[in-house]
């Protein structure tokens, strides 16, 4: 490389550094955490075996009231703090033990329950590719939303960001093994629902990879 190309990437980079918003920044994992992100520490995990190797991301919805969006019943429900009287709807569910290692938020922020490094109790009953149990080897996002509202664009750049940096750091988890909860559990589950833009979610993954 010449010193005129060496000073052009150099400028270019310095370009694109700073006219970047703070959700094309690289999402950084140590020791199976987000870095600089909100943790609530679930107990609803359990520890992974040494051969159930990182494979398969799975994308879920979830909202507390069915439908409703905002407040902390959702971080409740993972950390077995929900209680059955706070809505009609909730007897049913305040004593599930179940958790995902993050949340994206309506406004795009993650809130981390379980260290990717730990089995999330995500993806109950459930096969992908022939192979059984997807929390074995899976890692379980879920997104604030239902089946037929659409999500936030905040969600979708979140996600990708954090695809990039899990993929980066899991890299069995190639593109083709990133599916719904609909996709590893379809007689039970519906989940991230139709109204998930697979093929938008797909091109700007892409995207944040080549830039
Ligand atoms: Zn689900």
């Amino acid at each position: 490389m010449s010193l005129t190309d060496k000073n052009k990437a150099s400028n270019s980079n310095n370009l694109r550094a700073s006219s970047q918003p703070e959700t094309d920044k690289s999402l950084i994992i140590k020791n199976g955490w987000l870095q600089k992100i909100e943790q609530q520490l679930s107990t609803f995990f359990s520890p992974r075996q040494p051969q159930d190797n990182i494979s398969l991301l799975v994308i879920h919805n979830i909202s507390l009231p069915a439908g409703s969006f905002g407040g902390n019943y959702i971080t409740d429900l993972f950390l077995g703090q929900l209680t059955a009287d706070a809505h009609p709807t909730f007897s049913d569910i305040a004593q599930l033990q179940v958790s995902a290692h993050c949340l994206i938020r309506r406004d795009g922020s993650i809130i981390q329950y379980v260290s990717f490094n730990n089995k999330a109790w995500h993806a109950g009953v459930s096969c992908f590719n022939n192979r059984e149990k997807c929390n074995d080897f899976s890692i379980g996002i879920e997104l604030e939303g239902s089946d037929d509202i659409p999500y936030e664009e905040a969600q979708y750049q979140q996600l990708s960001r954090l695809t990039v940096s899990l993929q980066q750091h899991y890299p069995l988890i190639t593109n083709e093994h990133i599916v719904g909860h609909c996709d590893i559990a379809p007689s039970r589950k519906t989940d991230p629902g139709h109204i998930f833009n697979w093929p938008y979610y797909r091109r700007i993954l892409q995207q944040r990879k080549v830039n």
